[in-house]
């Protein structure tokens, strides 16, 4: 039988009633002729309690522990699915990441996936078992301990699943109802999108639009799993939600998909660097062993030998940058003037993979932004994406202009 595989998060298991509910909607796809296997997160909020309690108990954790506690909420909800499958009379049974097994790294509370054997499940399926549902975010690592795959990872054992057993589709199901060109709370004229590339999603994904764990669509995009995003609290026909998939699938398309923004970002410039083979090194060596993420990088024109450096990275971790540039400087690796951080700045970023055979996108995102004054402080690009750091008091302005611009709002 065709399997399909169906995520529930957090929101659709929330309470007795809505696993119910879930429930329901894996009943009608078993009904359809599916073999379904289910991926449930924990109830919301129930893994931040947990991982509060860990903090609350040990300041300097085990990860070990750590994983053994912060798994459990999804063992919680995988069981109560099972149960609820079994009293409408589907026949069900609940999987536990070490019970499939759901084989990682042994990289405690950010473990790669490593394997999915599909044996043990493909026999209960073989043996008339209509649902295996699966604890999502969990696996075992090979010393034989509990792991974890990182916050959200759930969305990532559902994609990993539906490639390993070659599954037609993998359902997200979320409190939102897909995916949008922009934050709907930011402009009003956000329209769902019904068609999504991977490539797209990704870099939405990893410019913070939380619908989905970034490394769950990296995954889809390898494996071409297509993916859909839909609401749990809506009644859904076959055209609901947003598909995420290879482009080859999407027949027309706007040449910018979305806007995609992020609001705490900092700018980060070492005045008066030497301009020397190796400086860059120098620099983001310290930063990226200090746990920086660096984002944008501009190296300034140089004059006399001197140069400015200016890269961009979270407001929360300026002051580990800043930590490891004065050590780097007091040890005598780098030698700068001043550091300037100017922590009021955000990144705003227009995305399409329309942009790879149309020109003139980066002219007309500046126009527009100058049209409203709003001054552009760095710059960066690559093939389908144009993004900005603006001043963060124009953010919500330049989404809604951009928006506009660009003409989102209306489907090509
Ligand atoms: N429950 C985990 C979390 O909240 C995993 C998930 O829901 O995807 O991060
Ligand atoms: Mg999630």
């Amino acid at each position: 039988m065709p399997i399909l595989v169906m995520k529930f998060g957090g929101t659709s298991v929330a309470t007795l009633d809505r696993i119910r509910r879930a429930a329901k909607r894996v009943g009608r796809e078993v009904a359809n002729g599916y073999d379904v296997i289910v991926i449930v997160s924990a109830m919301s909020g129930k893994t931040n309690e947990l991982v509060g309690w860990v903090e609350e108990t040990s300041h300097l954790f085990d990860a070990r522990e750590y994983d053994a506690v912060v798994s459990s909420g999804e063992q919680v909800t995988a069981g109560l699915m099972a149960l609820t499958l079994q009293e409408m009379d589907v026949p069900a049974r609940s999987w536990q990441g070490w019970q499939v097994p759901l084989l990682t790294t042994s990289a405690h509370s950010a473990a790669r996936i490593v394997d999915i054997p599909t044996e043990n499940i493909a026999a209960k399926f073989g043996e008339g078992m209509r649902v295996a549902v699966v604890a999502g975010f969990q696996g075992i690592s090979p010393e034989g301990r509990i792991t974890t795959l990182g916050r959200g990872g759930s969305d990532t054992t559902a994609v990993a699943f539906a490639a390993a057993f070659g599954a037609e589709r993998c359902d997200i199901y979320t409190d939102v109802d897909g995916v949008y060109t922009t934050d709907p709370r930011v402009s009003t004229k956000a329209r769902k999108l019904d068609r999504i590339a991977f490539e797209e999603m990704l870099e939405l994904a990893s410019l913070g639009a939380k619908v989905l764990q970034t490394r769950s669509v990296e995954l889809a995009m390898r494996y071409k799993v297509r993916l859909r995003v839909l609401s749990s609290f809506e009644d859904n026909d076959e055209h609901a939600g947003t598909l995420v998939c290879d482009e080859e699938d999407i027949v027309e398309s706007n040449v910018v998909a979305g806007v995609a923004f992020s609001r705490d970002e900092a700018k980060m410039t070492l005045i008066s660097v030497a301009d020397r083979p190796g400086i860059a090194a120098a620099i983001f060596g310290p930063l990226s062993e200090a746990g920086v993420n660096v984002d944008m990088i501009v190296q300034n024109i140089s004059e006399e030998g001197r140069t400015d450096m200016t890269f961009s990275c979270p407001t929360d971790q300026v002051k580990r940058a800043q930590v490891a540039m004065t050590a780097a400087k007091d040890s005598g690796e780098i030698n700068y003037h001043e550091l300037v951080a100017d922590t009021d700045v955000a990144k705003v970023s227009v995305v399409g993979i329309g942009m790879r055979s149309h020109a003139g996108v980066a002219a007309k995102m500046f126009e527009a932004l100058s049209r409203e004054g709003i001054n552009i402080k760095v710059i960066t690009t690559s093939e389908i994406k144009i993004s900005v750091l603006i001043d963060r008091k124009y953010l919500e302005l330049a989404v809604q202009t951009l928006h506009d611009a660009f003409e989102l709002e209306r489907a090509s």
